[in-house]
């Protein structure tokens, strides 16, 4: 199965008529990740028939609305679904506050238990989530609020070793383990166990990076370095790149010179001003700085 990412909602601040405000899944070795939750989040997970009881957590970009309104109407619809898994929202502080009034004042009672994690303003990426396959990092993007990318990366397994190859050549324990970890064993008498030789090696790691809002920020790119797929917001075209700045947002070929930059497979670009209902100006240009551009429709799905 390869990974996939579902665009749920792909316009800006405005919903329009074609377009919901900002919100994606994440489909990673079998985990289900909800990144940003725009108002009516959950519409849009009903109508792409992902599996809704599987989302396991969800990441918040930053506290503009239309990346967060969504949240309430899935915590609720959790609850009323009987949900008795954990739930856990990796978000700005504030969504956290805003939450327990809510909850208080509706005296909204979860069957679940459901936990905050705090992002923070760091220009340097942080772990902020790890199972058995799956990390992800956090970072600073640039933006008039605090907004944070994230980078989901499939962790690398133990090797298996080549079959029979412990007894033909006679491998300790410690030999075992150092090579199944990816690492070249000096023997007593000098002779190099080569790990590619001797394990099968594993496909490619899969890796995707989502930068929410954010102006042009070079500095991402080496974040991002080699990601196989990255979600970059696009906001405006080229010819707004002036309203692009003033309001801390990224042009098209803005987008397209990060995923350039960052030698990335793929770059889907999203988040389009609701001013235009035809976005194939985006993708043109886009694509003359970076070929290997899509664009963000709603329910429209990406494997990788
Ligand atoms: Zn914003």
């Amino acid at each position: 199965m390869p990974n996939r990412l579902t665009i749920l909602g792909s316009s800006s601040a405005l919903p329009t008529s074609a377009r919901f405000p900002s919100a994606q899944v994440l489909e990673m070795l079998g985990r289900y990740f909800l990144i940003d939750c725009g108002e009516g989040t959950q519409i849009q997970l009903r109508r792409s028939k992902l599996p809704f009881a599987k989302i396991s957590a969800v990441f918040i970009s930053h506290m503009h609305g239309d990346h967060f309104y969504g949240i309430f109407g899935v915590i609720a619809s959790f609850a009323m679904l009987g949900r008795k898994n954990p739930l856990v929202i990796y978000a700005p502080p504030e969504l956290e506050e805003i939450y327990t009034h809510h909850a208080k004042v509706l005296r909204e009672e979860l069957p679940y238990p459901l936990k905050f994690v705090h992002t923070k303003q760091s220009k340097l990426p942080y772990l902020i989530y790890e199972d058995k396959a799956v990390e992800v990092y956090a970072f600073q993007l640039r933006h008039r609020a605090p907004s944070t990318g994230f980078l989901f990366k499939e962790k690398p397994k133990l090797l298996p070793l080549r079959k029979g190859i412990h007894i033909e050549m006679k491998l300790s324990i410690k030999e075992i383990a150092g090579l199944r970890q990816g690492m070249d064993i000096t023997r007593g008498d000098g002779s190099i166990l080569l790990c590619s030789e001797l394990t099968v090696q594993p496909k490619k790691l899969s890796s995707f990076a989502y930068c929410s809002d954010t102006a042009y920020c070079p500095e991402i790119s080496e974040i991002v370095k080699d990601v196989d797929l990255l979600y970059h917001e696009a906001t405006f075209p080229n010819e707004m790149a002036a309203r692009a700045r003033e309001t801390m947002h990224s042009t098209a070929s803005q987008a397209a010179e990060i995923a350039k930059k960052a030698n990335a497979s793929k770059l889907v670009i999203g988040h389009f001003s609701a001013r235009f209902h035809d976005v194939s100006i985006f993708l043109r240009q886009a694509k003359a700085v970076f070929p290997e551009t899509m664009i963000a429709d709603d329910l429209r799905y990406f494997d990788f």
